[in-house]
């Protein structure tokens, strides 16, 4: 794939679905099943694999060897299992090779964007992220 560098040099990287998923139409289903998957390693390796692809088309061979700050939004999060991922190896290490990291709280997103039924708000999502913070800097990969 070649990219344009955007006239103001910011890549979206969008995606349709949940990985995997084979929904014609996507429906409802897909939409739970997409948040949840947010954080998942194999959603943040696909989503880094094309902002690499975006990148190498503006001469950035190594995407993550470059310094990045990780901004983290809290309305991404619309259910707990979305801040909980099974596999937190790719988060892990984005939070722990960023330069910085930035959290925006948008209490009012989280709380009009979170799934039904779910008993989720800043403060629940804020402790969690702060926890998965000082876990990626503890635990010591491999
Ligand atoms: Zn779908």
């Amino acid at each position: 794939m070649t990219y344009e560098d955007p006239e103001n040099h910011i890549f979206v990287i969008s995606h349709d679905c949940a990985i995997g998923c084979a929904r014609k139409p996507h429906n409802d289903d897909c939409v739970v099943e997409h948040g949840n998957m947010v954080i998942e390693s194999i959603y943040l390796d696909d989503q880094l694999a094309r902002g690499a692809e975006m990148s190498r088309c503006v001469g950035i061979d190594h995407l993550e060897s470059q310094p990045y700050i990780l901004d983290i939004d809290l309305d991404a999060f619309h259910s707990r299992q979305a801040i909980d991922p099974a596999d937190r190896t790719t988060f892990y290490r984005l939070i722990r090779n960023a330069a910085a990291i930035t959290v925006a709280t948008e209490a009012e997103c989280v709380d009009d964007l979170k799934f039904d039924g779910e008993a989720i708000d800043v403060d629940f999502l804020l402790a969690r992220v702060v926890e998965h913070i000082k876990a990626a800097q503890t635990l010591v990969p491999g």
